[in-house]
Formats: C-alpha cells, sequence, structure tokens
C-alpha cells in the first residue's frame, strides 16, 4: 500500500518540524485508517496521540531518537504504540509512524464539521460551553448526556492559564470515555496568534479559533490563512472571525458601539472564499460580558441571510450571545453582589438564529453567572459552612439545570446521535 504514498520531498519545513504531520496528512490518514481496521481500534482514537516524522535516508539521526523516545514515554504510561517505518523504494525518503491507542473501547474527541451539517440542515445550532475547572465541565455534561445533544467544550488562553493545559485535557478526556454516544469537540476560543493555535493543534484540539478581527481585513485574511494551512494538514478545523462586537471577555476587548461594525456580507464572503476557513464568527450586534445592553438588541439577521444566500451550507457562530439571565443577575444582587442592571441577548433571538445559518453559539458569562449565584446564595444563607463541596456542589447543579434550558434554546437537544 505504500506505492500510494508519493515520494515526498524533503524541503527546510520537514526538517525542522518536530512533527510532519503537516505533510500529506490525508494519505498518512488513510493508510492509518486501513491499518488500524484490522486491530480493531478506532482511527479518530489515535488522532491526538499521533506522531509522524518524515527523515532523510534516516541520516538524521536526531529525528529518529525522537520518534523512538516518544514511544517508550508512551509505552511507560500504558498505550499501546506500534511504530510503522514506511519507506518508498524510489526515494531515499521515509516515514515513520508512531501508532498508539488505549484499545478498542478508547473514545475520541470530534472536529465539528458533521455537528455543522447536521445543525445547518436541521435547523439547530450547538452550544460551545468554555469551561475552566473539573464542576463546571462536569455541570455542562450531565445536562449533555441528560439531553442526548452534540457539544463543543471550549477553552480560552485565559483557561489555559488558570487550570493548565493538561489538567483540562484530562477531565475532557474523562468526559469523551464516560459518554460514547455523545460527539464532544475540544475547541480553542479567541485564538490571538498563529503561534497560539498551533500550539493548539499540536496539543490535540479538534477545533481552533483564530480571531484576527482587530487586524485590517487584509492582515485577518492573512493570518487567518496561515492557521487554516496548518490545521488543515494535521486534520483539525478553524473558525475566524471577521466585524467586532462590543463588551469585553478576558482580555477581548470590543467596540463601543457594535451597530457600526457589523459583518459585511460581501467582505464575508470574500473572507471565507480566500481563507478557506470553516466556519465564521459573525458580528450581528451581539456583545461579550455581562454588561451588554441598556435595552433588548435588534440582532442583524438580515446579516446572516445575506451571507447565507450566497453560501448556503456554510456554518456561521454567534458570540457575545449570552443572555444574561435575570434569574441568576437577581440571585448574585441578593446576596451581596453587585451586577448593574443589564441586558443580554433575548433567548428567542438565539432560536431564531440557530434556525437559520448560525450553527455555533458561545456560552460563558451565563455559566459564570450561575456558578457565582449559588456559591453567593451558600454563603450568605449558611456563613459557617467552609467545606467547598458544600458551594462548588450547588454551582455544579446550576450549571446542569442552565445547561439543560440553554439546549432547548438552541433546538440542539436530542440530536447526538446524528452527529457522530
Ligand atoms: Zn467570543
Amino acid at each position: 500500500m505504500f506505492e500510494d504514498f508519493a515520494p515526498v520531498p524533503v524541503h527546510k519545513r520537514v526538517r525542522s518540524a518536530a512533527w510532519a504531520g503537516d505533510l500529506h496528512w490525508r494519505r498518512i490518514r488513510a493508510y492509518i485508517e486501513m491499518i488500524c481496521r484490522p486491530i480493531s481500534i478506532a482511527a479518530n482514537t489515535l488522532r491526538p496521540a499521533l506522531g509522524t516524522g518524515v527523515n532523510h535516508n534516516f541520516a538524521d539521526k536526531q529525528f529518529d531518537k525522537a520518534c523512538v523516545r516518544t514511544v517508550q514515554y508512551r509505552r511507560n504510561r500504558g498505550w499501546n504504540c506500534k511504530k510503522e517505518v514506511l519507506r518508498d523504494a524510489s526515494s531515499p525518503v521515509c516515514f515513520c509512524l508512531i501508532l498508539m491507542g488505549k484499545g478498542p473501547h478508547s473514545m475520541a474527541l470530534v472536529d465539528t464539521k458533521k455537528m455543522f451539517k447536521m445543525a445547518y440542515n436541521n435547523g439547530y445550532a450547538v452550544g460551545a460551553f468554555n469551561v475552566n475547572n473539573m464542576e463546571i465541565t462536569q455541570g455542562i455534561i450531565e445536562a449533555i448526556a441528560e439531553e442526548k445533544a452534540p457539544l463543543i467544550l471550549q477553552i480560552s488562553r485565559g483557561a489555559r492559564e488558570y487550570a493548565s493545559m493538561s489538567y483540562l485535557r484530562a477531565i475532557i478526556d474523562v468526559a469523551v470515555n464516560e459518554n460514547p454516544d455523545i460527539p464532544i469537540a475540544m475547541h480553542l476560543d479567541h485564538g490571538d496568534t498563529f503561534e497560539c493555535c498551533k500550539q493548539c493543534v499540536d496539543d490535540g484540539f479538534t477545533s481552533v479559533m483564530i480571531d484576527g478581527s482587530h487586524h485590517s481585513f487584509e492582515g485577518n485574511i492573512k493570518i487567518t490563512k496561515e492557521v487554516v494551512d496548518y490545521a488543515h494538514d494535521h486534520g483539525v478545523v478553524v473558525e475566524a472571525e471577521l466585524g467586532q462586537l462590543g463588551g469585553i471577555e478576558e482580555d477581548v476587548i470590543g467596540v463601543e458601539d457594535v451597530s457600526a461594525h457589523l459583518t459585511d456580507p460581501d467582505q464575508a464572503i470574500e473572507f471565507i472564499e480566500r481563507t478557506k476557513v470553516d466556519s465564521l464568527a459573525v458580528a450581528i450586534g451581539t456583545s461579550h460580558g455581562a454588561y451588554k445592553f441598556k435595552t433588548a438588541p435588534k440582532l442583524a439577521i438580515d446579516v446572516i441571510e445575506k451571507i447565507g444566500a450566497r453560501l448556503p451550507g456554510f456554518p456561521l457562530v454567534m458570540h457575545g450571545s449570552s443572555s444574561v439571565l435575570r434569574e441568576f443577575k437577581d440571585l448574585i444582587n441578593k446576596y451581596g453582589g453587585a451586577m448593574p442592571d443589564a441586558m443580554g441577548v433575548p433567548e428567542d433571538a438565539i432560536t431564531e438564529a440557530a434556525q437559520m445559518a448560525i450553527c455555533k453559539v458561545n456560552i460563558d458569562t451565563d455559566l459564570r453567572m450561575a456558578l457565582t449565584a449559588k456559591i453567593r446564595q451558600v454563603f450568605a444563607e449558611k456563613p459557617s459552612e467552609f467545606d467547598p463541596r458544600k458551594y462548588l456542589g450547588p454551582g455544579r447543579e446550576a450549571i446542569r439545570l442552565m445547561v439543560k434550558h440553554k439546549l432547548q434554546v438552541l433546538r440542539c437537544a436530542g440530536r447526538a446521535a446524528e452527529c457522530l
């Protein structure tokens, strides 16, 4: 079967890459799928742990050693490994594939392609929930498992710094393994540089966002294209952003007047065609954070319609779409908080957008508020309580109930099976 691999030129990029998965990734994956079948390991379970290397006639001993070290490292941690050296007789170039899997029952993260296709065709959107710790993740997963909905777990740069990627990844791996009937994607929220996105691709994310919306149009295209090229070669999908949102989310600072910075549909079409990006976050009058609007905002549904008409099937993404639920704001303020009166995005507007080309809706603020409201309530009602489980537990339960409600708003409950 190796005839199928064309001789691979050894060029600068390959020689400097520790993992040369950026070469002929699709062909390599096809080969992996073929050799994995007999040993009953789903090829996609191998994706995060797969390393491929290329060396020149094995003269580059350094690279060969790197592969061997990886094999040993994984074996120590109980992985099943298989090292395959693929040689093309007509060329001095070799592929060195290291295949790993945890066995036939190991589940894997998925990307968002199938989810978005189903969401687009069936008039719903997938919830993209930000995770920072175990309780938040568990609350989301419990709701998702009960409602049988597809799921995108988002990790921001702030979350990576706060919890460290290895802890978050371990928590998410447990969620994936315990819910084999739920498709779960792991997505980078608001990647700001090529290096940040590359790191996440290398860390096993199945989807990354490059937010170049603060750059010029051409600058945004350039950085997005760079990320798309790298991510696609590694089987990872990319979300970009065009137009500017309001509000503040971590270090993402938006514009004052959201209506003046809406996504231009003509620019969006050009942007999508030139970058080959997989999905696009559009500015349609939403705003990040809890302090969004003084009056109910009117979403620019016509932007979604115009892009949808010219690029049917292309998935759009809604950021800044938390609803700032009154129930939690009132609880926070009742128990000593000081959240000013502000409105979020009305849920019926989110449902309307979900039935159109919006296939992913980001939710972070509503999670934070649910958790904070319950913790404040416990602290106020039981001031002698000091067991973290006694306040984080109710916080987790509030998240579960809130997410269950959101899945109805997004119309994605019961849609897990068709997205697998
Ligand atoms: Zn955002």
